[in-house]
């Protein structure tokens, strides 16, 4: 039996036909940047988070730059980031001038701890980006009232945690600004690029709006220079019709995470953390044959992903000589088995007992 990492036409499938009525609708209007479409998912994915501002923009990597931007974080500036994660954190850090300082990240949450951050703040951090990562918020609580005391901005990375709740609060409304990305794995993902700022202050939302359409307030006049990036009208019309749907899809992935947490339980291979609040992105196992386990899987017709294969400060892009163990150790263990809405329970059956064999 072939089951596939993901497969979105189930997703897809489950809303096809107001999926076309939505994009139908869009093409109809003739209006494909800005406008009601966009204004309305905006209103309507801050009211979801029961955030104060929604900016959208072209994605989540954008995202993360233009708040960098906004907040004027650049040359001679430092921001720490977990050194497991993807690339975009590095990379917007690096583009806005900055220098990425790398943490290691807890071996059992994959996520940035007080510990680990502590001793790298300098005078030079200006903010901390904590990554939800797969789905599992990290602990905001001590992370903010450690950079508050630092005057260091916290910015959070949803990107993979779209729903997630910490302490009663949607993720993305507990750090001083939040990136988004709607890219179509995602747990709320459109059919092509997208992302949003999700902010506190009205005075870094409204900042983040003029940087993000050529620095205009209004039509020509440019009070700085600014750059394109917008989520279209068709994109957003999409995700406003799949945002209805992100608690329940969010249910089934958990449901499916808890027959394999329930399943694999008492074996050698590490299981991801269960957390109240928490989504899942991704289900991810370590093992210390994380390659054999790959390729017996493969062999089976299953398909399985690493997420992330190399560390940021082993990437040479960004090559530090540094030893995060954590980081290092995650990266050569980990494993990412299917888990998406449309799963079925023969498929997961056949993912479980293929495992299971192999051990
Ligand atoms: C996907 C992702 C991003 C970037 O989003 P894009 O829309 O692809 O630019 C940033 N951070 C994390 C953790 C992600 O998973």
């Amino acid at each position: 039996m072939k089951v596939p990492f993901l497969d979105i036409n189930k997703q897809h499938d489950s809303i096809r036909h107001k999926l076309d009525e939505a994009v139908a609708k869009v093409i109809n209007s003739g209006w494909f940047i800005g406008g009601e479409y966009v204004e309305r998912f905006e209103n309507e994915f801050a009211s979801y988070l029961d955030a104060q501002h929604c900016v959208t923009c072209g994605n989540g990597t954008d995202a993360l730059e233009l708040i960098l931007e906004a907040y004027e974080i650049g040359a001679g500036d430092e921001v720490i980031i977990p050194s497991f994660t993807w690339v975009s954190d590095a990379e917007a850090v690096v583009r806005a001038g900055a220098k990425p300082v790398f943490a290691d990240v807890a071996i059992d949450t994959f996520n940035l701890s007080v510990e680990n951050i502590r001793p790298l703040i300098t005078n030079q951090t200006k903010a901390v980006i904590a990554v939800h990562l797969f789905g599992l918020p990290a602990d905001l609580a001590p992370l903010k009232s450690l950079c508050d005391t630092h005057d260091i901005k916290l910015i959070e990375d949803c990107a993979q945690a779209h729903g997630a709740v910490y302490q009663n609060q949607k993720v993305g409304t507990i750090g001083d600004a939040a990136l988004f990305s709607f890219y179509p794995t995602k747990n709320l993902g459109a059919l092509g690029d997208g992302g949003a700022v999700v902010a506190y202050s009205s005075d870094l939302a409204d900042r983040i709006r003029l940087i993000k359409d050529h620095g205009q307030p209004v039509r020509d006049q440019h009070l700085l220079a600014g750059r394109n990036s917008r989520l279209d009208s068709l994109q957003a019309a999409v995700l406003s019709l799949k945002l209805k749907h992100l608690d329940a899809w969010n249910v089934e992935r958990a449901r499916l995470a808890a027959v394999y947490l329930k399943e694999l339980e008492n074996t050698s291979i590490k299981l991801p953390l269960m957390q109240q609040g928490r989504v899942w992105h991704l289900f991810t196992v370590l093992s210390a044959q994380r390659d054999e386990l790959k390729d017996h899987l493969a062999k089976a017709d299953i398909q399985t992903a690493v997420h992330y294969p190399t560390p940021l400060h082993k990437m040479n892009t960004f090559k530090h000589e540094l030893s995060l163990p954590n980081a290092e150790i995650i990266s050569s263990q980990i494993l990412s088995l299917p888990l998406y809405p449309g799963l079925t329970e023969t498929q997961q059956a056949h993912v479980i007992n293929t495992i299971k064999r192999f051990l």
